[in-house]
């Protein structure tokens, strides 16, 4: 099986702070990691490859700095890395995003693309969808497990109140939620080879065969005009009264925001 895991750089939010004062978010000291989804995503690609063969790729979109999320991918265990970086794909909405991914991803024999669910930064759940329906082919999203028949793979796709089984041909495209597996830490031997023996090329908009007034900024059919913090400041609020009364008011409140 040739898998090829997409896999974004993303600033680990858990650690994004607001400045009580400027009412910003403190950006400085925040570390890049793997978006986590996309690492449980790696960790399927690597047990699918060790059960039945096959090449573990790894391709991210993102500045040069993107590279060291793609060096502990291969310390992880992946055969090969790509970075897409080129300043024709900066400014890119999911649209774009998923044009240009799409674009590199034509490049590749493939059998599984494997993307998280969502990334932690941008949050929209929408990059891996837009790359199956650019590459026409099927998709399966939420998934905590995969099993491998031949060419076919019985999923189970995650829903609010269960899960539906699904049976799947290859190519396929799947998207990772982080119950599918406990992603392994790179083992030294791996970041050894990750830096002293494998390489990460570098693919930019002229090696993929696309317009480039379709990717980046340019190609984006939606721009952010604004953002902004939200107010973390909650005014506290007492309901007195007799119990009866305070909780009945209490829950009529909670009702009204839509809360419960
Ligand atoms: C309306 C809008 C406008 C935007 N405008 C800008 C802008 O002007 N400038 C800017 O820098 N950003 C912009 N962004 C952010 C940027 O488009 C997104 O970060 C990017 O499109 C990925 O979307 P996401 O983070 O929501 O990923 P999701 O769709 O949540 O990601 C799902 C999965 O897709 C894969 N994936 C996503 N992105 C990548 C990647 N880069 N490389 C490899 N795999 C990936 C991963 O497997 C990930 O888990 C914008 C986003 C939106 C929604």
């Amino acid at each position: 099986m040739n898998i090829l895991v997409l896999i974004k750089q993303v600033p680990d939010t858990n650690e994004v702070r607001i400045d009580p004062v400027t009412k910003t978010l403190i950006r400085e000291g925040v570390p890049s990691i793997i978006n986590p989804d996309d690492k449980n995503a790696l960790e399927e690609a690597i047990r699918i490859r060790e059960k039945v063969g096959g090449k573990v790729t790894v391709i991210s979109m993102g500045p040069t700095q993107a590279e060291v999320a793609l060096r502990e991918a291969l310390a992880m265990g992946a055969d090969e890395a790509y970075l897409l970086t080129d300043r024709a794909f900066a400014g890119a909405d999911t649209y774009a995003t998923a044009k240009a991914l799409s674009k590199a991803i034509e490049k590749f024999q493939y059998d599984i693309v494997f993307c998280g669910r969502q990334a932690i930064d941008g949050d929209t759940a929408q990059v891996g969808p837009q790359i199956a329906e650019q590459l026409d082919i099927p998709q399966v999203t939420y998934v905590r497990k995969v099993e491998i028949e031949g060419d076919k793979l019985i999923v189970e796709r995650a829903l609010e109140d269960g899960y539906e089984i699904i049976e799947v041909k290859t190519p396929v495209l799947l998207t990772a939620i982080k119950e599918l597996n406990v992603p392994r830490y790179p083992s030294i031997k791996g970041i050894f080879n990750a830096y002293n023996k494998k390489e990460v090329k570098i693919l930019t908009a002229d090696d993929l065969e696309v317009d480039k007034n379709e990717l980046g900024l340019k190609g984006s059919p939606t721009k952010v005009v604004a953002t902004s913090t939200p107010n973390t400041e909650r005014a506290g609020e007492i309901f007195t009264g007799n119990i009866k009364e305070a909780v009945q008011n209490l829950v009529e409140r909670l009702n009204s925001r839509h809360v419960i």
